[in-house]
């Protein structure tokens, strides 16, 4: 781990509340599809409010830096949005043990909830740029269509690769505006054995609140699959 000091060349939504900021890529910095590291604000120290850490949006092989966040009320969210184009400031990184296994036979199942979305993307993309014959499924649960982001990337990623599926599914269409066709309800034991049909052994990756993650493990522990196989990354913060 290392520190740099990078600028941010632009941010742009990615769904209602959620943001994604593209920084420099340092030269020299390497990391695996997974990772994170911890990002430094300008006048900023280490700790609650001056830093926190992301997961990186982005693949290794992508020029730029990538993380997304859900712009809320908070100190450090409110200095972050303020941000502009050109600004500079710190990262610290990588880090994190969220990475893919190396058993390719093994199929990788991808369990996010809303931004926990942010380590796969790094994976998924990956994956498609290698033309990886591994099975990954992604099983992606959001409130709603709004809130899901790089929603329409991840289904055209899909359409694309035969070895990725998607299984995108809303928990509250009630107050959407847009029109769904996909799943819908929560993630649940019956719909992971759906989803999954098919798959050979596979390892599952579970990532985002820390509530959602643990509600997923019993699940999954529920539905027989084996502790060891399951690795998860929790946001601290949400
Ligand atoms: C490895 C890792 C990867 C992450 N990746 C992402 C990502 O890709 N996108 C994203 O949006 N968020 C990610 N997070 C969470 C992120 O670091 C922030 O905690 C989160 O975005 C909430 O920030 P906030 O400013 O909105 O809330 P804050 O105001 O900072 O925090 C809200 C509440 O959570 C508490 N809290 C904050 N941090 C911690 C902590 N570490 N342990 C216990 N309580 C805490 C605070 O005390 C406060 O009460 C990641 C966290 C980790 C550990």
């Amino acid at each position: 781990m290392a520190t740099y000091t990078v600028k941010l060349l632009a941010k742009q939504p990615v769904a209602q509340g959620t943001m994604a900021f593209h920084l420099e890529k340092p030269a020299g910095f390497e990391f695996r599809a997974g990772q994170a590291f911890e990002v430094i604000l300008p006048g900023g120290a280490e700790g609650e409010d001056g830093s926190h850490a992301f997961s990186i949006v982005s693949a290794p092989h992508e020029a730029e830096l990538v993380f997304a966040t859900r712009m809320r009320d908070s100190k450090f969210k409110r200095a972050l949005g303020a941000l502009e184009p050109g600004s500079s400031l710190q990262i610290d990184g990588p880090f994190g043990s969220l990475t893919l296994h190396k058993k390719a036979e093994r199929a990788g199942v991808l369990i996010a909830g809303g931004i926990g979305i942010t380590p796969f993307m790094s994976m998924l993309r990956s994956a498609a740029e290698q033309r990886s014959d591994r099975s990954l499924a992604l099983l992606y649960s959001n409130r709603r269509p709004e809130d899901a982001a790089f929603l329409v990337e991840l289904q055209a990623l899909a359409q694309r690769n035969p070895h990725i599926r998607l299984v995108a599914t809303m928990t509250d269409m009630a107050h959407s505006s847009q029109a769904w066709d996909g799943a819908t309800g929560y993630i649940d034991r019956d719909f992971v054995q759906r989803a999954i049909a098919g798959l050979t052994a596979p390892i599952f990756y579970v990532a985002g609140p820390p509530t959602l993650v643990e509600a997923m493990r019993s699940t999954l522990v529920d539905a027989g699959v084996d502790e060891d196989d399951v690795r998860s990354e929790e946001f601290f913060g949400y």
